[in-house]
């Protein structure tokens, strides 16, 4: 029988707990614009990142976007090409211009030992992504930001709960930007949030996500509408119960992979970073077509045959598609990298059962080929 195991799968809390959540909007009607709910998560969001300086967005994308409005930017921000495409839409539609540094190998994220060569006078911000959860250089990146002013701003969208050094990674950089979406290991359905080493920078996102509305008389600003609704907030209050509980499943699943698929010729893991403390919330392997004997799009293909659902998470980079190609930037690592991924499947529900199911066709398909 064909086994269905999709690549991930949306936390949920059971229905009877999130109906007990969200049974009084059905009294008080109030179903968005900064209710109960919402303040009650960014209070909860608070405590859990350790400062005053959280707002809550209706997602990832529009925290990016609120993020580099709220810092004035204008002019090239230096950022990577392998993620998501949202970073790169975030700043090239506040009409910044992305510049494209390549990555490091290890960790996917931004090479910091390539960023300088691109800063120029019109070089205003770094913007780096904590891939997989995986902790950008944050000591390198403050270095640089402070000789040559810069600001950072961190897509920190895979890195809910994670920890460096004993610190939550939002205590990096001027701003960092999460995504709450459906698929991240903490969600609201869809959602976001921001946070800031600067209450003023909340404050102002406050009114930009409300139509730049201060009170009934007063508008400041040409705000834009992120505000996250009740049934989002609900969502969130109920998931943040589970998290530590899920991230524990996620550890699991994710050490069994890593004993399973280790010593297997021509396929990589990124090593386990030193002083994190990790969400657990991808895990990708890297296909090298040479000694694993076949590659990245052959295996997806007999993996989707069996049954078992994967992700070229990320492919394309970013500067290999039509609307950023840019050969200005050479990024060898992330376009070679963007052609060997494939993220597995990952959710607190997977079963070690399934797991060793997609471990033993993977190492099957490696023998076979020799
Ligand atoms: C998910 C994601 C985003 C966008 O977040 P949304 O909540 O989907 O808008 C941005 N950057 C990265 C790296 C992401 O993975």
């Amino acid at each position: 029988m064909k086994k269905n195991i999709p690549v991930t799968k949306s936390v949920m809390p059971s229905f009877n707990e999130y109906s007990k959540e969200i049974r009084n909007l059905w009294d008080n009607r109030w179903l968005t614009n900064m209710g109960i709910k919402h303040n009650k998560l960014i209070k909860k969001l608070k405590k859990f990142f350790d400062t005053d300086n959280v707002d809550l967005v209706v997602n990832g994308h529009n925290a990016l976007e609120l993020a580099i409005e709220v810092l004035e930017l204008k002019g090239e921000v230096i950022t990577t090409p392998f993620t998501f495409v949202s970073t790169i839409n975030a700043i090239s539609r506040k009409g910044l211009t992305p510049v494209f540094c390549d990555i490091d190998e290890e960790t996917c994220t931004i090479d910091v030992n390539k960023i300088e060569e691109l800063i120029t006078k019109k070089t205003c911000a770094i913007m780096p992504v904590h891939v997989y959860g995986n902790v950008c250089d944050v000591d390198a990146i403050k270095k640089i930001a402070k000789k040559y002013n810069l600001k950072v701003i961190y897509d920190a969208a895979h890195a809910f709960g994670v920890e460096y050094k004993g610190k939550n990674i939002v205590n990096y950089g001027d701003i960092s930007c999460m995504s709450f979406h459906a698929t991240k290991a903490f969600h609201t359905i869809e959602g976001g949030c921001i946070i800031s080493k600067n209450p003023k920078h909340i404050k102002k996102i406050n009114t930009l996500k409300d139509f730049g509305i201060v009170d009934e008389e007063r508008i400041n600003a040409k705000g834009t509408n992120a505000k996250m609704n009740e049934f989002c907030a609900a969502m969130g209050l109920c998931n943040l119960k589970h998290f530590n509980e899920n991230i524990r499943k996620r550890k699991q699943i994710c050490d069994r992979y890593r004993k399973l698929l280790n010593n297997i010729n021509g396929l990589k893991m990124l090593p386990i970073q030193k002083n994190i403390k990790s969400n657990y919330a991808y895990f990708p392997i890297f296909i090298d077509k040479k000694k694993f004997g076949m590659d990245r799009n052959e295996l997806k293909n007999k993996l989707d045959n069996k049954g078992i659902y994967t992700r070229k998470y990320f492919y394309p980079a970013i500067n290999d598609i039509a609307i950023y190609k840019n050969k200005k930037y050479r990024t060898p690592i992330a376009h070679k990298l963007s052609k060997q991924v494939l993220a597995l499947p990952l959710y607190p529900e997977l079963s070690l059962k399934n797991v060793d199911y997609i471990c033993n066709n993977i190492a099957s398909y490696k023998r076979k080929k020799k």
